[in-house]
């Protein structure tokens, strides 16, 4: 392995030590360099694997102010490896811009594989896994994570969401109120850690499940969801298009068919060329 001028994107553990492959502990003995969202946090893993550490922080908040120190680094002919607190950099992690401007800079970025909570979660969801989502944390707030739920409640395939402690119940609550208490989920808590626990079930019963015992609403969450079902789905489409229609009838007489569109696109939660395109056909043209 030649790992001059390159910066690989290695990933780690997202609860048990062992998960790190036996590729990303050599790349990481290798390598000039290890950036790490936490050097402190990291330190014990390299440790326990026996990994002289040579690490440097990078974080999200100093990303962007470090990418040309750590590209100067990389063009000079050494290597370095990127790192985060847990699991795959980049994934509701730091590590893109830097990728971004390494491409940019004509540097070789390498992926070392290896754990992530999104793939641990779904393959162990009993949920479809040929069609999904990935779409990191909800917002903080109730009405801004509900709104953010509205376009994701009519997809027909499985969504991945990651929640923390201090806000699942309430996620989970907005979750029973946007999708309805019936739609399937699981619910995947400390994966690989001691106590790890998976609840299949219904939201509802799931809500019910964490909000009845504390000790559930403890750890590191992924929430998987199952899409609307193909009919469930086609149906919300009708009455989308209905909605669409009787909203776009109100607004195409007055405003330009851009601007109808626009505001068309935000009031039935759609993306705009949905609703430009819906404009035109309405029109004729
Ligand atoms: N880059 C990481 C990855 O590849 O999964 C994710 C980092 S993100 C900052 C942390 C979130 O990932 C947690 O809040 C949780 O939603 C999820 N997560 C990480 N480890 C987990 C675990 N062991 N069990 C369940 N969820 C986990």
């Amino acid at each position: 392995m030649s790992s001059e001028h390159t910066l690989y994107i290695v990933a780690t553990p997202i609860g048990n030590r062992d998960d790190l492959s036996v590729r990303a502990m050599q790349v990481l003995q290798q390598v000039d360099r290890i950036y790490a969202e936490d050097t402190r946090h990291s330190l014990p893993l390299l440790r326990h694997h026996g990994i002289e550490s040579r690490l440097w922080p990078l974080h999200e908040h100093n990303e962007e102010a470090r990418t040309a120190a750590v590209i100067e680094h990389l063009s000079g002919g050494s290597s370095a490896a990127l790192i985060t607190d847990a699991g795959t950099p980049l994934i509701s992690d730091p590590g893109f811009k830097l990728v971004r401007a390494c491409q940019r800079a004509g540097i070789h970025v390498s992926p070392v594989p290896g754990p992530c909570a999104v793939t641990a979660a779904l393959c162990i969801s009993g949920l479809p896994t040929d069609r999904f989502q990935f779409v990191g944390f909800p917002p903080s707030r109730s009405a801004a994570r509900q709104v953010w739920l509205q376009p994701l409640a009519q997809l027909s395939h499985t969504l991945v969401i990651y929640e923390t402690p201090h806000r699942i119940v309430e996620s989970l609550f907005d979750l029973a109120q946007v999708f309805g208490p019936e739609r399937p989920m699981t619910l995947a808590r400390e994966l690989t850690k001691r106590f790890e626990t998976v609840i299949h079930g219904h939201v509802g019963d799931v809500l019910a499940a964490v909000q009845a015992d504390s000790n559930q609403q403890r750890g590191e969450f992924v929430l998987v969801v199952a899409g609307l079902p193909m009919a469930a789905a086609a149906a919300a489409d009708v009455q989308i298009t209905v909605e669409l229609d009787r909203t776009l009838a109100v607004l195409l007489p007055h405003l330009p068919v851009k601007t109808a569109a626009r505001c068309a696109a935000e009031l039935c939660s759609i993306t705009k060329k949905q609703a430009y395109d819906r404009a035109l056909k309405l029109q004729g043209r």
